[in-house]
């Protein structure tokens, strides 16, 4: 990323922090992935429960290896063999002292936008685990609330869509939101968090790196 644009999202992240304050969150600035796992690594207590939801920031941060090593009590979907069981592993996350994710986006004033599939992630986000550690890229940060929705339906969703390999929705046959209800449909929840209700409960790891889709 260009020094310039590295100096902006700082700039826009210590703006955008004291907002997230006044929202009851908790906001970390981190330079780059490997900060936000460092602090994220620093920040979970050793004999907790860590569960986590499918995203690509916390995939490309490396960090569920780092907490198997060091001997953390994980709860992990991918290591079920069933839909049943991966089903029942996701319910029980909801449980979990800590629960890690991504945000689809963010408004300049600190609202929390995103779409779910199964709904496991937002749920999480909304009640359950005792803290959530959200990790997200400042180039996720749209603009208003109007603007944010747009971006992760008519952006990232369909991104998610082509990761996900699926076949048969808009998205996929005309490379464009088509605000399908089929089957496959991976937008069913979408999701405005805008304040919340314990203080400190979502931490947000603000990234000042391009990450994420
Ligand atoms: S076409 Fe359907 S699955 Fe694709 S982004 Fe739109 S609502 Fe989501």
């Amino acid at each position: 990323m260009e020094e310039y644009q590295t100096n902006r999202y700082n700039a826009a992240a210590v703006t955008l922090s004291k907002k997230l304050t006044r929202r009851n969150f908790l906001p970390v600035i981190c330079q780059n992935l490997a900060d936000a796992k460092e602090k994220a690594l620093a920040w979970i207590e050793q004999d907790k429960i860590v569960g986590f939801g499918g995203s690509i920031t916390v995939e490309a941060m490396g960090i569920i290896p780092d907490l198997y090593a060091r001997g953390q009590k994980m709860i992990d979907r991918e290591r079920t063999t069933t839909p049943e069981e991966r089903y029942q592993v996701m319910r029980e996350a909801l449980t979990a002292d800590y629960f890690l994710t991504s945000l689809n986006g963010i408004t300049e004033d600190g609202e929390l936008v995103n779409v779910d599939s199964v709904g496991n992630r937002v749920a999480a986000l909304t009640f359950g685990p005792n803290q959530v550690l959200a990790f997200v890229s400042m180039k996720k940060v749209y603009g208003n609330l109007e603007t944010t929705m747009e971006m992760v339906r008519r952006q990232t969703a369909p991104l998610n869509a082509w990761r996900l390999n699926l076949q048969q929705t808009p998205c996929i046959k005309k490379g464009l939101c088509g605000d399908c209800l089929q089957a496959e449909c991976i937008c069913n929840t979408l999701t405005i968090t805008r304040r919340s209700m314990v203080k400190d409960r979502i931490v947000i790891f603000l990234i000042v790196e391009n990450v994420g889709l």
